[in-house]
C-alpha cells in the first residue's frame, strides 16, 4: 500500500509557511514503512532538530482506480480517519532550499501517524468535517474540511491521472495552519468531528 500525501491544501498554511499558492495540488509519498506502528510511541529522529506536526485528514481507497473522474470519486472510498504528516522541517528547508525532493524529511520511519477511520456516512459532508489536534491538552490546529483548496473527490480525480489507486491506499489531504515543533513528553491528540482518532506520546 502507499501513502499519498498532499502539500499546500489550505492557504492559512500556505501562508504560515509563506509558500506560493499552488496552480496543481503538491504531491508526494511516504513509505509503508513510515507508518508508526499502533501504540507506539513517536521518537524524535536524531537527524532533525525541529520535529513539526501537520494533523491531516485521511482518506481509505477501497476500489482500485485510476483515472477517476470527480463526480464518480465517492464510490472509492467509504472511510475517513485523522493521522498526523510529521516532518522533519529544518531538513525539508535544506532540501526545498535545493530544489531536491522531500522524501527525507517526510517519509521517514514513524513520520505517517495513522488514527482510526470513521465511516464517511457518520458525517453529513465530508466536504465539511472539522478536526482538531490538542498538544498536551490545548488546541493547536482546528480546521474544517470545507477550507481545502482541493476538496477530497478532486484530490482523487487528479491524484488518479498519475497513480493508480489501490486498495488500502491512503490519501493524507494537507494541514491547516498551527503546525509546529514537538518535544519528548509531548502527548497529540486528534479528534476528527469529536471522535479521538489518535492520541501519541513523543519521546
Ligand atoms: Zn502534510
Amino acid at each position: 500500500m502507499k501513502l499519498i500525501c498532499i502539500g499546500r491544501n489550505y492557504t492559512d498554511h500556505i501562508a504560515e509557511l509563506e509558500n506560493e499558492r499552488p496552480s496543481d495540488p503538491v504531491i508526494f509519498m511516504k513509505p509503508d514503512t513510515a507508518i508508526l506502528l499502533k501504540k507506539q510511541p513517536f521518537f524524535i529522529p536524531d537527524f532533525s532538530d525541529d520535529i513539526h506536526h501537520e494533523v491531516e485528514v485521511l482518506v481509505k481507497i477501497k476500489k482500485i482506480g485510476k483515472h477517476i473522474q470527480q463526480k464518480f470519486a465517492h464510490k472509492y472510498y467509504d472511510e475517513i480517519g485523522l493521522g498526523i504528516d510529521f516532518t522533519a522541517r529544518d531538513l525539508q528547508k535544506q532540501l526545498k532550499d535545493k530544489g531536491l525532493p522531500w522524501e527525507k524529511a517526510k517519509g521517514f520511519d514513524g513520520a505517517a501517524v495513522i488514527g482510526n477511520f470513521f465511516p464517511k456516512k457518520a458525517f453529513p459532508s465530508v466536504d465539511d468535517i472539522e478536526f482538531r489536534l490538542e498538544k498536551n491538552g490545548s488546541v493547536v490546529q482546528q480546521a474544517s474540511t470545507k477550507l481545502m483548496l482541493w476538496k477530497i473527490d478532486a484530490l482523487i480525480e487528479y491524484v488518479s491521472k498519475y497513480f493508480t489507486l489501490k486498495i488500502g491506499d491512503i490519501i493524507f489531504t494537507g494541514t491547516p495552519a498551527g503546525v509546529g515543533k514537538v518535544f519528548p513528553n509531548d502527548t497529540l491528540t486528534g479528534y476528527l468531528a469529536e471522535e479521538q482518532a489518535f492520541s501519541i506520546k513523543v519521546k
